[in-house]
């Protein structure tokens, strides 16, 4: 933090504590137009500072409303909203109209322990993935990318995606994305290509991924520790206590994540196959970046049908085909998360 963007969050504050000073939420269920603290208030939000931006951001609790004076758009969980009438300063108060209640009311984060899904469709930009049968893998999995977390959104879950468009991103960052985000769940969609070969055409069917038990718990939590100097915030003993200490920490939050990784491959492997009615090739491991990278939270790599297959890329090529996949796929997170 600069001192910049300390004024910026201190203005802000202040901003929010006159607006609270002046009008309280409580006695209105759905006020015509009410504080920005009202609103944060109501919804547990705090205030996120972005430098450079002339909107304000309230996040928390699994929900990421931004919004900006004299703009009707409004952005909740990442879906763009129109509102009828923009938020307003008023005496260096900003005003929301009620509406907004009823977009954010019972938007709530992804149930249980986890509190966002990560989505990640795969290759982009100048990495096309596979190409076959007139199908392109980047756009394919981008799409039902996309219809994943319209449908999960709808579902009052959060979601966050490493690739809104057609750009490339290195494989390091989709997992930092996903490190970065308390609670996530990581998911990431992929086309398959069974080679060049014409005997490979044959060849069809969905299958999903987690981390192979080959790579040792222990090595990645040394790797997360060092990325994400965790040690820093461990309390007491010598500095290499804490990094220990860390390292164990990580450890068992990655051994969990593992059996929890099956539990979530198992649940959307049986939706896509099922829903579907393409043929299983199974839940298998595989020594795989983003899921090896991917540290603290649960971690699939689910490829959707595949493109050399000239059968499954035209289906794959079609809009109606692509919802029934991201429908299966979403059908499946949402049953994971809702285990009891
Ligand atoms: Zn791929």
């Amino acid at each position: 933090m600069n001192h910049n963007t300390h004024l910026h969050a201190f203005l802000i504050a202040l901003l929010l504590c006159a607006a609270w000073a002046v009008v309280g939420w409580d006695s209105l269920a759905e006020p015509p137009e009410t504080t920005l603290s009202g609103f944060a208030e109501k919804y547990g939000l705090e205030l996120v500072s972005r430098p450079g931006n002339p909107g304000v951001e309230l996040s928390g609790k699994g929900l990421t409303v931004r919004l900006a004076p004299g703009m009707k758009a409004v952005s909740v969980n990442g879906k763009l909203h129109k509102l009828s009438q923009a938020p307003r300063m008023s005496g260096g108060v900003m005003l929301v109209p009620g509406e907004l209640y009823s977009i954010t009311d019972g938007l709530r984060p992804a149930r249980g322990k986890y509190a966002a899904v990560v989505i990640d469709a795969g290759h982009g930009g100048y990495d096309t993935g596979a190409v076959a049968n007139g199908a392109i893998e980047k756009d394919i999995v981008l799409d039902i990318g996309r219809r994943v977390r319209d449908i999960l959104v709808r579902n009052r879950i959060k979601v966050v995606m490493t690739r809104e468009d057609d750009t490339f991103i290195e494989l390091t960052k989709r997992s930092e994305i996903a490190n970065e985000t308390p609670g996530a769940v990581f998911v990431s969609i992929h086309a398959n290509s069974a080679g060049e070969v014409a005997s490979c055409e044959e060849i069809d069917g969905i299958e999903t991924f987690v981390l192979t038990d080959s790579i040792s718990d222990l090595t990645r939590a040394n790797k997360a520790a060092s990325e994400y100097a965790l040690h820093e915030n461990t309390a007491g003993g010598s500095r290499k206590m804490k990094a220990e200490k860390a390292k164990k920490t990580i450890a068992n939050l990655s051994r969990e994540a593992r059996s929890e990784s099956r539990v979530l491959a198992e649940a959307v492997q049986k939706k896509l196959t099922s829903n579907l009615g393409e043929s299983d090739r199974g839940v298998k491991e595989k020594n795989l970046s983003v899921l090896r990278e991917t540290y603290f939270g649960p971690a699939i790599l689910t490829e959707v049908g595949f493109l050399t297959n000239r059968k499954s890329a035209r289906e794959l090529n079609s809009a109606a085909y692509r919802q029934k996949t991201a429908q299966a796929i979403a059908d499946g997170i949402i049953s994971f998360l809702s285990r009891p």
